[in-house]
């Protein structure tokens, strides 16, 4: 069925050109419309969606993404494992523009997010969701992960396995006092989406792995005027290819069958929220 998939990415639209026979489908979901539509396909014999994070045309700014709705939209379509490529500003000299950081940690330092689907508010259907408390120690799938840094490793990439995305509420860039202090906590990238993505999924019972494009040293690091705009614009295009030629690697890589820690996220939990099932 076309409007099925198993794997979701969520990245800026040039990434989907790794996808083929792509088809257009729009998803309602409780919370509201996602960023847009998703464009699910197949590759390397694996159904997927993708979602661009900002819409198609870049319009929605980091800080107003319905981060809910887009995560229900892929649960909806029957997506397990999401990857999550995104751009950041590396906090680490050796972490310069071009590196590819596959992150084990997460800090959250957004300020204005719904970051639950478990507030306990009654949603527009009625359905009222209990409060319960998702473990969150390890924020990726181990198991995402792992096919992220080998499918890197195969396209002669050499990503750094591991380190810790510290997550700004943005659109601005940080000040330098910001960024040294995010350096000096020994946090290796700063970004502005990878918070609430990663614990929406994990709520939902979904794999969530993170791609770390390093685009720019941030303002604290470096020693010129600080981050522009047009820097990581100009970063990011450079590195497009390579990013699709890894996310191809990473979804022919993702096992079928998931025993992973977040195939366990809700074990136990009484959700009051049956999360969407996927068309039959
Ligand atoms: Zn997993």
């Amino acid at each position: 069925m076309t409007a099925q998939a198993e794997i979701g990415v969520i990245g800026g639209s040039g990434l989907y050109a790794f996808i083929d026979d792509v088809t257009e489908v729009a998803v309602e979901t409780p919370y509201g419309p996602p960023s847009d539509s998703l464009f699910i396909g197949e590759t390397a014999g694996r159904r997927v969606a993708f979602l661009p994070r900002h819409g198609r045309k870049h319009h929605t700014p980091p800080n107003r993404i319905n981060y809910r709705a887009n995560l229900w939209a892929l649960a909806s379509v029957g997506v397990t494992q999401v990857l999550g490529p995104c751009a950041v500003g590396g906090l680490r000299s050796e972490l310069g523009p071009g590196t590819l950081v596959v992150p084990d940690q997460l800090v959250d330092r957004t300020k204005a997010r719904v970051q639950t689907f478990y507030d306990g508010e009654a949603l527009p259907d009625g359905r009222v969701p209990n409060v319960v408390h998702v473990s969150f120690a390890d924020p990726y799938c181990p198991e995402g992960r792992k096919a992220a840094v080998s499918a890197a490793r195969a396209a002669d990439w050499d990503a750094v396995d591991g380190g810790t995305l510290v997550v700004v509420e943005g659109p601005r860039f940080s000040t330098r006092a910001e960024s040294r202090w995010h350096a000096a906590q020994g946090w290796s990238t700063v970004g502005m989406t990878g918070h609430p993505e990663a614990i929406l999924a994990r709520e939902l019972g979904l794999c969530y792995t993170s791609l770390n494009l390093v685009t720019d040293l941030d303002a604290g690091v470096e020693t010129g005027d600080g981050v522009t705009h047009e820097e990581v614009l100009k970063v990011f295009a450079g590195n497009v290819d390579r990013l699709r030629t890894v996310l191809f690697g990473v979804v022919r890589a993702l096992p079928a069958d998931r025993d992973c820690l977040c195939s366990h996220a809700l074990d136990g939990l009484d959700t009051g929220l049956e999360p969407p099932a996927p068309p039959s």
